[in-house]
């Protein structure tokens, strides 16, 4: 008996998310993308394996791999987002993109603040306002300091600058004070 089988990848998108993209520094449009490796037998899949699942910036391409249960949740947002009106209004594009952080990477959004000086991987502290100058910039936590996106480090004097401008939008509860306590510590 003789098999024809074919192997092959396949790429399948199944939705669009709005996220902020930490490489463009921007709210940018990002894919759902599943990407499977398969084996046909006459033409007929007959199995499915290796499947990689992606959140991709649709401008820059860099990604982030999600889990099964992200995907879903990634699948759900994206039927949502489907359902609003097409023009959306700064604060629906904020309130969406804080809601796929919430869903699909709680580690960016809850939690204790980072400790200074841990190698932790990189923390949002802080997003500027889109009616701000630098709108959709982000501000990190990295490696024990602050980063501003598209600058590099600066210091918890800068960032609560920035916030007593009215310019920040924190990523959760509590974050001021925290760099309010290593401004007054580091002074
Ligand atoms: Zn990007």
């Amino acid at each position: 008996m003789v098999f024809f089988g074919g192997y092959g990848r396949k790429t399948k998108e199944r939705g669009e998310l709005l996220f902020l993209c930490f490489e463009c520094q921007d709210v940018t449009s990002h894919r759902l993308v599943e990407n499977y490796a398969y084996e046909q037998l006459y033409g007929v899949r007959v199995t499915k394996h290796g499947t990689h699942r992606m959140l991709v910036c649709a401008r820059c391409h860099h990604g982030w791999d999600l889990s099964k249960e992200q995907w879903d949740k990634g699948v759900l947002l994206a039927a949502e987002l489907q359902r609003m009106p097409g023009r959306l209004t700064d604060e629906q594009v904020n309130g969406f993109c804080r809601l796929v952080a919430v869903e699909l990477f709680p580690e960016l959004v809850a939690g204790d603040p980072p400790e200074a000086g841990s190698a932790s991987a990189d923390t949002l502290i802080a997003t500027f306002r889109q009616d701000s100058a630098w709108g959709g910039r982000m501000i990190l936590f990295r490696d024990g300091q602050f980063v501003l996106g598209g600058f590099g480090p600066i210091g918890p004097a800068d960032v609560l600058a920035y916030d007593s401008g009215g310019h920040l939008e924190w990523a959760y509860e509590g974050l001021r004070e925290w760099v309010q306590g290593m401004g007054a510590a580091g002074s």
